[in-house]
């Protein structure tokens, strides 16, 4: 069995719902909570000193020897450990234990480090509890408001300050990481592929060119509440009909304009079986491969969405909620990757991960190891045993290449 094996073991039963296979780690939640213990654990059990820094993110340093002071110009990898409503395995997690398996081929092999090298676990990835994403990164490089976090929350009406000072988290102390430029040299996730480029290409491993803008806009539907029986169809003002009418158009515009486009959460007024509804809030999220398509793709969307309602006699209101631009992954880490790990495909993606958010402050780069059906962000996401040894083999030999000098 290798180190990539035992971690593996070590965490796949946290969080995971007996019901339906999936995973319910939630931003700071017990099944959180406990990943970030082991967390701590693995490094600790590597002889890595582990910190967490103002915003809740774990840092686990391999110093070269006799290194005094913080790190500096490191060359830092990992990814994240939450997961969505009944989210896979792999995702996040895969970039964490392959980042400690890596750490552990290094010191097979006597390799010393003549630069720091850092395991990060970045707080609160995918947004499923407070409802914005990345936000661990996001405070870190300045691109989230603290104000803004700490007001957040969820679902059980908690705040995200309540929320981290129960988990020992000052707060007050939420903010801009200055250090972060000068701490992190490189940052490289490794991240389970989120569609099928790598099954299609036959190869178990690939580095990222870019992440695909991505915006989330809420669609406002309002009409007339009435009797679902005695209201003559001439006399109704429905929202729900241009809603699933605008949701159709969301796939339609998608396919014309080479995006995608998904409508996977409603809120219905009143929700009744047997009432028409007063209101229909669609929540719109598209990404497409640059910014001017983007564009083209809403416009073009909004527009039939008001057309779908006026010919109901009702009424839609769009409100921007999000708006993420292009991350261009620089081409300096993404060559030097390819020159370490020899030919390896470039391919883009339509997620959005903490590198892409780091992005703006320091170079960083991303691997994708193999996922055969493409699924992610459910139970059936996949990855096989060889690709994810693959993944290791690859992130291994990108720290032993960035920190050997
Ligand atoms: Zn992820």
């Amino acid at each position: 069995m290798t180190t990539f094996d035992g971690l593996w073991a070590e965490i796949a039963d946290v969080g995971r719902h007996r019901g339906t296979g999936g995973y319910r780690r939630y931003a700071w939640d017990d099944a959180d909570l406990t990943l970030r213990e082991w967390f701590t654990g693995a490094a600790g059990a590597r002889g890595l000193d582990v910190e967490r820094d103002r915003n809740g993110n774990l840092w686990a340093w391999w110093l070269p020897a006799g290194w005094s002071g913080d790190p500096e110009g490191a060359v830092v990898t990992g990814s994240h450990l939450d997961s969505v409503p009944d989210g896979g395995a792999f995702d996040g997690p895969l970039g964490v234990v392959s980042s400690f398996a890596a750490v552990d081929a290094l010191r097979a092999e006597g390799f010393v480090p003549h630069r720091p090298i850092g395991v990060v676990c970045f707080g609160d990835e995918e947004g499923a509890r407070f409802g914005v994403a990345c936000v661990g990164s996001q405070l870190s490089t300045g691109a989230l408001d603290p104000d803004r976090a700490r007001a957040l929350h969820g679902a059980d009406g908690r705040t995200l300050a309540e929320v981290l000072g129960r988990a020992g988290v000052d707060p007050a102390g939420l903010g801009r990481d200055d250090g972060l430029g000068s701490r992190v040299g490189t940052f490289v996730e490794l991240h389970v592929e989120q569609g099928r480029a790598l099954d299609r290409l036959d190869r178990p491993v690939a580095v990222a060119s870019s992440i695909w803008p991505h915006g989330r806009w809420r669609l406002r539907f309002t009409g007339e509440a009435n009797h679902a029986g005695a209201t003559l169809l001439a006399d109704r003002h429905d929202p729900m009909l241009p809603c699933a009418a605008t949701i159709g158009a969301a796939r339609a515009r998608a396919t014309q304009h080479g995006a995608v486009a998904t409508v996977g959460k409603l809120a219905v007024t009143p929700n009744g079986a047997n009432a028409i509804a007063s209101e229909v809030v669609a929540v719109l999220d598209a990404r497409a491969p640059s910014e001017a398509v983007l564009g083209a793709l809403t416009a073009d969307l909004f527009a039939d969405a008001a057309a779908h309602a006026r010919a109901e006699g009702t009424e839609v209101e769009v409100v921007a909620e999000s708006l993420s631009p292009v991350v261009a992954f620089p081409d300096g880490p993404r060559e030097r990757l390819r020159a370490v790990l020899g030919d390896v495909p470039v391919l883009p993606t339509a997620a959005g991960h903490d590198a892409g958010v780091l992005a703006t402050e320091v170079p960083t780069a991303m691997l994708f190891v193999r996922n055969p059906t493409g699924v992610s962000h459910s139970p059936a996401e996949h990855a096989e045993r060889d690709d994810c040894l693959a993944g290791v083999e690859a992130l291994t030999a990108v720290l032993r290449d960035g920190a050997s000098s």
